[in-house]
């Protein structure tokens, strides 16, 4: 870290430098003007140290050091002592650096919000002023840990012999995912390149030129509607294998995982479960499941239609959850449950509840349609203790499961049970080709076109699309899908009934995907592959909710980057060139 400027950073140095002459440079943290000394706390990326301006032995450095503010960049030459008063709580807490000599590099604006891990900036201010919120020590964490994430997964890759290739950002649009970002063409007029939403196609493409282990820490957009895990670009760790089964990739991706997380958290995290997608939604209503608590669904359709209640009698599915311990929830508690299942994300009609009270009788919502035994019947069908809350919720068998899965996952935050440094991890295996979009009155690939119906199912891709199941995968870890990939079709003709399945028809798919289709007919060998989330797996290993807090320059809610002011107007020049024109 010796450069010309400095002899050491401000985290280096110790008791054994006591007596060294240092020269350091860095920003002004805070100054302490205690009359005859002045303290500064002197930050760079590395640490704080302390620097002693003494009076006695030098009245006018002590003058001049008192006239700068926070945030001025300084050098000094110095002295190490040892400190009398020692801070356990620093790395360099045993030593200060008595000052000799004092150089303003730079002065500084008082900046808009103190740069400290506790500030007062909100999170709008701090966006705008992104640089200096990335002086502060808690995001500058976030970013080193990111970047040793990233270090890590290329010496792993690059050992399993995995080569990591580099695809073009300006790509062509491709229906079927989520919204483009386009770029206008200035050579070629009314014509748009995309950006990738993944590099899927291109890393097909590059296993039919025998590029059998290929890799990407890559940048993705999708003009998505925002949320607080999602921004516009992000960036993936993008994998792809020739000559693999689901095992091979489950198997590969598995070790990367579990030694990202021995070398970056020391945790064992062992074999990973497994949990096909129909049994995911059956016992937790979602594709990404958290268990990192039990409260599994047990269905009360057996027990509950008995021909006394309408509502449930005509429900396709009754399902309820033993929440442990929260029999003695109050009546404005499960008000605030009834509102919150009935919200418009949620969607259920209502909710039901059986409170097991702790001396063994039942106190239920719905105790003047059945018997005490039946009330009974019904909490032990839910695998209720004594002390524990039934939840019910009816309806539509799959609406009704995705609704009691929210509820399920609001009981867990509320009994603090889902703590996220306790990580626990799953594959999702399974999941179904095509799902059925109401709206659109057509299937929809569940993950992307290219993935392969399961062989025992390719049959039924004709006369049952939706009974098909997919060689595809997702890897989740508490509660959140952290990376998902499939084994591709390889073959023209099967990716050709899998666009018709589609609704493609034979001259659409040649005009958008005629380039892949193509390539399959030069000698395409069986591949497979998964893509993770890389700011996302950055941010659950940071125990944090946002990617936002693991990327240095992020985008608002709103898709702004309010410190570049972009997106932003263009010149009419710059229009014209493009022969753009708009309409204002
Ligand atoms: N390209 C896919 C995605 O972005 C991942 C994959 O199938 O490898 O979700």
């Amino acid at each position: 870290m010796k450069t010309a400027y400095r002899t050491h950073t401000n985290g280096a140095l110790r008791l054994t430098d006591v007596g060294a002459a240092v020269t350091l440079c860095g920003w002004i943290q805070r100054s302490r003007d205690l009359g005859g000394m002045t303290f500064v706390d002197l930050r760079d990326r590395y640490g704080i140290t302390q620097l002693v301006f003494n009076m006695e032995t030098d009245a006018a450095l002590c003058g001049r050091i008192r006239e700068l503010g926070r945030e001025c960049v300084i050098q000094v030459d110095g002295k190490v002592l040892e400190r009398s008063n020692k801070n356990p709580k620093l790395p360099t807490g045993d030593i200060e650096v008595e000052v000799t000599r004092l150089e303003v590099l730079n002065r500084s604006k008082t900046p808009p919000f103190t740069i400290e891990d506790n500030t007062d900036g909100g999170d709008e201010l701090r966006m705008k002023y992104r640089y200096l919120d990335l002086r502060r020590a808690c995001v500058r964490a976030n970013m080193e840990m990111r970047h040793r994430l990233g270090i890590e997964i290329r010496n792993y890759m690059n050992t399993l012999g995995f080569m990591e290739v580099e695809t073009p950002f300006l790509v062509k649009s491709t229906p079927e995912g989520a919204r483009d970002f386009v770029v206008p063409s200035r050579m070629n007029e009314g014509e748009f390149y995309a950006l990738p939403q993944s590099p899927q196609t291109l890393k097909q493409l590059l296993m039919v030129s025998g590029f059998d282990r290929y890799f990407q820490l890559v940048r993705c957009f999708r003009d998505e509607d925002l949320r607080a895990d999602r921004q516009p670009e992000f960036t993936q760790l993008d994998c792809e294998m020739s000559f693999v089964t689901q095992e091979d990739v489950l198997s590969t991706f598995e070790g990367l995982i579990a030694h990202l997380f021995k070398k970056e958290k020391g945790i064992d995290i062992g074999p990973l479960p497994r949990m096909t997608w129909k049994e995911a939604m059956e016992n937790y209503g979602s594709d990404k499941p958290d268990i990192r608590f039990d409260m599994r669904f047990k269905p009360l359709n057996a027990v509950l239609k008995q021909g006394v209640f309408g509502v449930l009698d005509q429900a396709e599915w009754i399902g309820a959850i033993a929440v442990p311990g929260a029999a003695e929830y109050t009546r404005k508690q499960l008000d605030e449950l009834t509102d919150f299942v009935k919200r418009p994300q949620v969607g259920a009609s209502g909710l039901m509840y059986i409170k097991c009270l702790p001396d063994g009788t039942f106190k239920s919502s719905i105790d003047k349609y059945y018997t005490p035994e039946q009330i009974q019947a019904a909490a032990a069908a839910a695998e209720a203790k004594a002390g524990d809350l039934v939840l019910i919720l009816c309806g539509a068998t799959r609406k009704t499961q995705v609704a009691l899965g929210q509820l399920r996952l609001e009981m867990g935050s509320r009994l603090g049970l889902r703590d996220p440094q306790n990580y626990k991890l799953l594959w999702v295996v399974d999941f179904p080709l095509l799902e059925w979009d109401e709206e659109a009155q057509r299937f929809f690939a569940m993950h992307h076109p290219f993935t392969s119906p399961k062989p025992e199912d390719e049959a039924l891709l004709e006369s049952d699309p939706g009974a098909v199941r997919a060689n595809a995968y997702d890897m989740v870890i508490n509660g959140v899908e952290v990376g998902g990939g499939s084994i591709r079709i390889h073959d023209r003709d099967l990716q050709n009934r899998m666009f018709r399945a589609l609704g493609f028809s034979d001259e659409e798919a040649q005009l958008q995907f005629g380039f892949l289709m193509g390539a399959f007919e030069y000698g395409a060998p069986p591949h497979g592959g998964i893509a993770f989330g890389f700011d996302r797996l950055c941010s659950l290993f940071g125990g944090a909710e946002s990617i936002r807090d693991f990327i240095a320059f992020p985008k608002n809610n709103a898709g702004r980057d309010t410190m570049l002011d972009a997106p932003s107007t263009i010149a009419q020049a710059q229009l014209d060139e493009l022969k753009i024109k708009t309409v204002k």
